[in-house]
């Protein structure tokens, strides 16, 4: 059976350079499908600008009619933070057959030792790596050797078992972060091109990035 990718984030808001990566992630990997899957309460993160209700309604005007994307909100389902670790069981319970493909930006990557019960994160699924704009991948450390032992550069690796791999995948590079978006937004610059017109839409409607618009 051909993967899932897993791409979790804030998505605060989502933006061309996340459904790029997802993009090319699903055509390179000839993975199935990516789930997105917008985090409830980021436990690493603290506080986030726009509500879970909003951030998931961006991700679902972002990937309308896109085919291979879609949106799983079991983590604004799920009470207290939002740990990935919970999402992949849940994932690979319902989906016992079907290598799992966690999706993660290298800045991501490189903070995974600091996440919860992150160790046990390969037994359960392969993590993906996104090469972003000025990040450069561990060659030594805890990941360094993470990297060497499971690493691999084989995309058939990724389907011939459900887990256990780690596969650095460049993406086309765009430079392009929700926290910039939301600096623009709230300094009243229109934030066009960086994201699909549905998203744009749907900030401008909601106002959730004007100055002062911090949730708590
Ligand atoms: P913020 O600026 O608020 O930190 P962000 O733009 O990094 O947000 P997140 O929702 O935190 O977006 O990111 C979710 C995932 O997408 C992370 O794994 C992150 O590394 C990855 N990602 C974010 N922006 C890009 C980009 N421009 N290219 C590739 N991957 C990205």
């Amino acid at each position: 059976m051909k993967p899932m990718g897993v791409f979790g984030g804030t998505f605060d808001p989502i933006h061309y350079g996340h459904l790029r990566t997802a993009f090319e992630m699903l055509q390179a990997l000839r993975f199935k499908d990516v789930r997105f899957v917008p985090c409830g309460d980021p436990p690493h993160r603290g506080t986030t600008f726009a509500s879970a209700d909003q951030r998931l309604r961006m991700v679902k005007a972002a990937i309308l009619n896109q085919d291979g994307f879609s949106v799983d909100d079991r983590e604004i389902r799920r009470d207290g933070p939002s740990y990935s670790i919970d999402t992949l069981l849940s994932l690979r319970e319902e989906f016992p057959d079907r290598p799992l493909g966690l999706i993660v930006g290298m800045d991501a990557f490189l903070g995974l030792p600091g996440w919860h019960r992150w160790d046990e994160f390969l037994g359960i699924a392969h993590i993906i790596v996104a090469h972003r704009p000025g990040w450069k991948a561990p060659d030594m450390g805890q990941l360094g050797e993470l990297l060497a032992e499971f690493g691999t550069h084989r995309v058939d690796d990724l389907h011939a078992t459900l887990h256990g791999r780690i596969h650095i995948h460049a993406v086309t590079q765009l430079e392009i972060s929700s926290t910039e978006i939301r600096d623009l937004v709230a300094a009243g610059r229109d934030p066009r091109f960086l994201m699909p017109d549905a998203v744009r839409d749907e900030i401008e409607a909601s106002g959730c990035y004007a100055q002062g618009a911090l949730r708590n």
